[in-house]
């Protein structure tokens, strides 16, 4: 074995290294204080690994596998952290993964405001100040059939906006029933908490009657009636709420506006896609809902946003609390926004360009098709693993339609030669990450949520992954 001093000094030097044509080339058009942090760092690492040598250890210095490992170090750097993922999980609002995916064809308009000034806050009739509002105000009370319509942040800023303006320092009343908890500390006592207003809770988990809402109220005392969606979860059995119907005419009765938490806002029916039991924005405005919210990146299929619609005398006073400023929408989101929004106006259209919707209601046949394509490719190329077709389920996600089933056709992979959790960890870590699910020490892909022009990734990323030995 050479001499650790040996092998030291035939690591080459930070300059001959910065002048190697293969460097060189990958650190194209890239600054020289990345390429020289990185030869740094790999060379000081490759320096420590001789240096903690024991005497026994044979050891080498390959030149060449410093050289890649300089190269692949360099390409990490210049790398966005927030990048593209393979979604193989089936579950289309996936929020970890980044919610609802907007329509390709959206793409220009929502670049040409980024790089262009813009009539944000600007009335070209009046030349004068105009409001951000104004862009998408007219296009949700056309589709949704309201008055009035407010655009903020997310759906949680939407519902603490709402009870703040209307029900500060007075009581709101909820159902036992309805005290939820979204992913990411969105929980209804607490925002109720912030937003000044008091939590006053009726009725038991399971059963809720319209008249432990009527007994609540306090004249003087109760600012608002407030139903929430149980998105992610489901009361079934023994089980009873107040139509939301019956709550709106107890709350005309008393003169207390009625507060619906929509959670994910259809805005089209989709029965005829065989999904059920999720209240679409239409149900809740013709109810008479006095206020209603919901989220742009759940069912909607828009970018992350907070939608406020309803009576137009209390979406004036929301717009006055300083809240809305603080919770203001940025004007990307907006852009994307309006450009979803305009796609609701050919409802057939909508169905078929916005991805959630695309992937929500694609037909079973076409699910098999897909993945029967998938699985010619794998089969083809990919050795040392056993592939095969099973039937199974997508999920929904989002905390939007829990029960709901949606059959679909999932690859399933088990390789001859790493466990299940090294092909998955090898696939999280390609190039483009291939999220999928893992489930009974089986590998399950879903070409429900994954595009047809990912195959070829997909194909050649499992190849070479399943051929590498452990
Ligand atoms: C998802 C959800 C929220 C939070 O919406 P975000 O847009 O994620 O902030 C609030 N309430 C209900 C009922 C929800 O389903």
């Amino acid at each position: 074995m050479p001499a650790k001093s040996e092998l030291l000094r035939l690591i080459p030097k930070v300059d001959e290294l910065a002048n190697n044509e293969r460097i060189v080339c990958a650190a194209h058009n890239l600054s020289r204080q990345i390429v020289i942090e990185s030869i740094r760092e790999k060379t000081e690492q490759k320096r420590d690994e001789i240096l903690q040598l024991k005497a026994h250890e044979q050891a080498e210095l390959n030149v060449d596998e410093l050289i890649e490992a300089i190269i692949l170090a360099i390409e990490r750097k210049n790398e966005m952290n927030l990048k593209k993922v393979i979604n193989a999980t089936g579950v289309i609002l996936h929020t970890n993964l980044g919610r609802a995916l907007l329509d390709p064809s959206i793409k220009e308009k929502v670049w040409e405001i980024a790089e262009s000034y813009s009539t944000l806050e600007y009335n070209i009739r009046t030349g004068k100040r105009g409001s951000r509002y104004d862009h998408v105000q007219e296009l949700i009370t056309k589709i949704t059939g309201t008055e009035a319509a407010l655009v903020v942040n997310n759906n949680a800023a939407a519902v603490l906006l709402i009870l703040s303006t209307l029900a500060k320092g007075t009581q709101v009343i909820v159902s036992r029933g309805e005290l939820v908890e979204i992913g990411g500390s969105f929980r209804v006592p607490e925002i109720m908490e912030q937003s000044g207003a008091k939590l006053m809770e009726v009725g038991a988990t399971n059963k809720t009657h319209l008249s432990d809402y009527q007994k609540a109220i306090v004249e003087g005392e109760t600012g608002a009636l407030l139903k929430v969606h149980t998105s992610n979860y489901r009361i079934l059995g023994f089980t009873e709420e107040v139509e939301l119907i019956d709550l709106v005419k107890l709350g005309k009765e008393q003169g207390i506006p009625v507060i619906h938490d929509l959670g994910s806002g259809a805005l089209l029916d989709l029965r005829k896609f065989g999904i059920n039991g999720e209240a679409t924005v239409h149900d809740s405005v013709h109810a008479g809902t006095d206020i209603i919210c919901f989220s742009g990146d759940k069912l909607l299929g828009g970018p992350q946003a907070g939608i406020i619609i309803g009576r137009k005398s209390l979406i004036e006073r929301m717009k006055r609390n300083p809240l809305t400023r603080a919770f203001r929408i940025d004007k990307l989101t907006l852009a994307a926004l309006e450009a979803t929004l305009r796609l609701y106006l050919d409802p057939p259209k909508a169905v078929e360009n916005i991805p959630t919707l695309a992937m929500l209601t694609m037909p079973l046949i076409t699910l098999e098709e897909r993945a029967n394509c998938l699985y010619g490719l794998l089969i083809n190329k990919v050795k040392h693993c056993t592939i095969s077709l099973e039937s199974g389920s997508s999920q929904v996600g989002g905390g939007s339609l829990p029960l709901q089933d949606l059959p679909t056709k999932l690859i399933k992979l088990k390789p001859d030669n790493l466990t299940v959790e090294e092909l998955e960890e090898r696939l999280r870590n390609s190039p483009i990450p291939i999220i999928i699910r893992i489930h009974k020490d089986h590998i399950y892909l879903d070409v429900r949520t994954m595009r047809d022009s990912d195959f070829g990734y997909i194909v050649n990323t499992i190849k070479a992954n399943c051929s590498k030995a452990c």
